[in-house]
């Protein structure tokens, strides 16, 4: 396809992620992004062998890896804190770990650098007003009373995303999971250079996300969806840890900073449907949101952008590229939606899970090529 003109709604990790890929392909690209202050949580986030492929087809591997703590696999304790297995993930880039534990902030600070070296134009504190879809292009108004005019219109907006909800406002919507994650930094042990998993009822991690720090997960039951407030949310996360390991145990008397717990309630979407009408199409979690039980769901953002620009690189008609882009994500992301689901479900439900088993099918099933 000849250069055409992009918008992507949202400058989250696939937001930014396309427009690399993209900008790497040629296309003039222009993100907006809701957040006048684009802040992410303090927290971070874990990601597999397919993502470091996938960073270093974006070009980005070296600047990622060094913002990030690389490791080859989990060692996964039963819920008393003994050790169980060590579950070693296979590399898929020659020369790089299997997995990288980040932190979001270090995250978006590697993928906007690139973005904006790229030629993207990025908008802070702006949202979509209102868009119209003639069939040769998108006419966008801006809530900041600008307009212009696209080729495409890329919904990289997450969960609750508004252009999916202006495409197909009868789609799925966001399901709570009945369970919610906590999470905390802390400084890292020395011998924490792998995720540390602890099985049970309520899932328990330790993330390396850097040589000086880690970051603490516990996923819990939380029927009814309880709203907590910030003021006593350490001293609440620390409740939710009684009883666990004594290493975690010792943890959570450091856990004194409400302002350092991040808590969210667990959501999960997938659109059965098309992710595409016209020249508007949906990636990331706007069009399949996973709980974080596998760590694939800004995986499956990041392979979103990077097939999405291939196919619009391959076709002529942006709709030949819609589908085909459609045709080769969606499989792989229902696998890592419905997968993740079942272990949530199974640990609300207090049935065992074979978190290993479960992990060690998930690594085969995204070394496949995207
Ligand atoms: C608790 C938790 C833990 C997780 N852990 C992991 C993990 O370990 N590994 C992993 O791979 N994934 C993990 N995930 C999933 C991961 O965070 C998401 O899948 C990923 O962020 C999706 O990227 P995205 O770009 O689609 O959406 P987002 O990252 O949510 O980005 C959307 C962006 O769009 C902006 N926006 C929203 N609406 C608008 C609008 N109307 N106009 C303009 N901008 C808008 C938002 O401000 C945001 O910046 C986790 C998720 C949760 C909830």
């Amino acid at each position: 396809m000849n250069r055409c003109r992009i918008l992507i709604v949202g400058g989250g990790i696939g937001g930014l992620t396309s427009a690399i890929a993209l900008g790497r392909r040629g296309f003039e690209v222009a993100i907006i992004e809701r957040d006048p202050t684009w802040s992410v949580y303090g927290v971070g986030i874990i990601q597999q062998a397919n993502v470091i492929r996938a960073m270093a087809q974006l070009g980005v591997v070296e600047d990622y890896i060094h913002a990030g703590f690389g490791f080859d696999g989990v060692e996964i304790f039963a819920p008393d804190g003994r050790r169980l297995a060590a579950v070693q993930s296979p590399r898929l880039v020659e020369g790089y770990p299997a997995n990288v534990g980040i932190g979001r902030k270090a995250l978006q600070a590697v993928l906007s650098e690139r973005a904006r070296s790229s030629g993207a134009q990025i908008k802070l504190g702006v949202t979509v007003h209102a868009l119209e879809d003639d069939g040769e292009g998108v006419a966008v108004r801006f809530s900041d009373g600008g307009a212009d005019r696209y080729d495409l219109l890329i919904g990289a907006d997450g969960l609750y995303s508004q252009i999916r909800t202006i495409l197909f406002p009868d789609a799925s919507k966001p399901l709570f999971e009945n369970q919610g994650v906590w999470r905390y930094n802390f400084p890292r042990p020395a011998d924490v250079v792998c995720l540390h998993a602890y099985e049970g009822p309520r899932g328990i991690g330790l993330v390396p996300l850097s040589n000086d720090v880690m970051y603490m997960y516990l996923t819990t039951p939380e029927p009814g969806n309880p709203r907590y407030l910030r003021e006593g949310l350490a001293q609440t996360m620390r409740g939710k840890l009684a009883g666990a390991a004594p290493r975690i145990a010792a943890l959570a008397e450091a856990i004194t900073d409400d302002d350092g717990v991040v808590y969210k309630p667990l959501e999960s979407v997938f659109l059965d449907g098309p992710w595409y009408k016209g020249r508007c199409v949906l990636i990331g979690d706007a069009a399949h949101a996973t709980t974080p039980h596998l760590g694939q769901g800004a995986g499956m953002a990041i392979e979103d952008s990077l097939v999405l620009a291939d196919e619009l690189a391959r076709f002529d008609r942006i709709e030949d590229a819609l589908e085909a882009f459609q045709a080769r994500r969606q499989d792989r992301c229902r696998y890592i939606v419905e997968a993740s689901r079942a272990i949530c479900r199974a640990q609300v439900a207090g049935e065992p899970v074979d978190q290993a088993r479960a992990t060690g099918e998930m690594f085969k099933k995204v070394a496949e090529p995207i």
